[in-house]
């Protein structure tokens, strides 16, 4: 493995402040929980993580996620800490708990943006996915406040074998809400969403086909995130890359997830432990553990992801490669069949 030379900061580290949550999602990741686990991230300890966020430059974006993180009572004060030390804060949360007043607090604590989930395009879909009756209309209602409350905001989804058909019309119900972006998350099969219905190779292909044929009508910021193969596809397809044009798997590269505990991973998905922010600073983690030099180094991959042609805009999903079994292995959603082998670039 190379370790030599310097690593850029990631652009983005998203923290999973509380696995407390209000609803009862069918797709959750984390398996939220109604009152968050004793041993999460205190108050302290979370100051001195943003501490040590804050001195890498250029600032990364921290995301503060969950759970549910407006169920942390001193989470306006953390953002508010980590405006203050430059960095720049965006939050994400089910839209459910938003009021006006709090939509005002978080403008006032300096958040940048705030993502809102939507999975269904009606009250009964998106109800049932996110297991709680009214989640629908109290999402409205948060987009709302934000609105009213000069916030920006985005729309999240996540795309399952049941509502992709239902993408395009999320879309355009993301535009009437009045977001600044749509961003569709492709389902990793994790936590709860471990037991619902996966799309195969072939349908997951000709679905990212399809949403990047549309992409360049779309009238919003639209980002395909966790869909590593969308850039080879766009390529494949002769499309431009668009506004988003990162890698497509940033686990590791970019990118990092702290856990309610403290737990630094490649992303939320891929539950494999860098070191602790309690043990170790999160520069030191993202910077030299073995885990996070082995998503950056191509030549540690196994399988065809480490032959194709496509690694440095692709990758494969990581956390679907782990979920077979090798977190370097090739990703199980990808039919591509790579035509170079190591080193080469498409
Ligand atoms: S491993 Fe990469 S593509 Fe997969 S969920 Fe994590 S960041 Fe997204
Ligand atoms: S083989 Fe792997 S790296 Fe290549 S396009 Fe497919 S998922 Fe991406």
């Amino acid at each position: 493995m190379s370790t030599g030379k310097s690593i850029s900061p990631p652009r983005l580290v998203a923290w999973e402040t509380t696995r407390a949550c209000n609803l009862v999602c069918r797709h959750c990741r984390a398996e939220a929980v109604l009152e968050p686990p004793a041993d999460e991230l205190s108050h302290e300890e979370a100051l001195s993580m943003l501490e040590d966020i804050a001195a890498w430059k250029p600032s990364p974006m921290v995301i503060l996620s969950g759970g549910e993180p407006l169920m942390r009572p001193d989470i306006l004060e953390l953002a508010s800490y980590g405006t203050s030390r430059g960095l720049k804060m965006l939050l994400s949360t089910n839209g459910t708990l938003v009021t006006p007043q709090l939509a005002a607090d978080m403008k006032g604590a300096g958040v940048a943006r705030v993502s809102l989930s939507l999975d269904g395009p009606d009250a009964a879909s998106h109800d049932d996915f996110r297991g709680m009756p009214g989640a629908f209309e109290a999402l409205k209602r948060g987009a709302a406040y934000l609105r009213e409350a000069g916030l920006s905001f985005q729309i999240n989804t996540t795309l399952t074998a049941g509502n992709l058909s239902q993408a395009e019309i999320m879309t355009a119900m993301t535009v009437e809400l009045g977001a600044a972006a749509h961003h569709i998350f492709l389902l990793v099969p994790v936590g709860r969403a471990g037991d619902m219905e996966s799309l195969s190779a072939e349908e997951y292909e000709a679905a990212l086909k399809t949403i990047k044929q549309r992409e360049p009508s779309l009238t919003i910021d639209f980002k395909a995130t966790c869909a590593p193969q969308y850039q080879r596809i766009g390529r494949e397809m002769g499309l431009s890359a668009g506004r988003h044009s990162g890698r497509g798997c940033l686990a590791g590269q970019g990118f990092m997830f702290v856990s309610s505990t403290g737990i630094c991973q490649g992303c939320g998905y891929l539950p494999l432990s860098a070191g602790s922010v309690r043990e170790k600073s999160i520069v030191e983690v993202y910077e030299k553990s073995p885990l996070f030099v082995a998503l950056r180094d191509r030549l540690t991959y196994r399988g065809k992801c480490g032959d194709c042609e496509y690694w440095n805009i692709c990758g494969g999903c990581r956390a679907r490669a782990h979920a077979q079994g090798d977190y370097l292995g090739p990703e199980p959603l990808c039919p591509h069949q790579p035509q170079s082998g190591k080193g080469a670039e498409a």
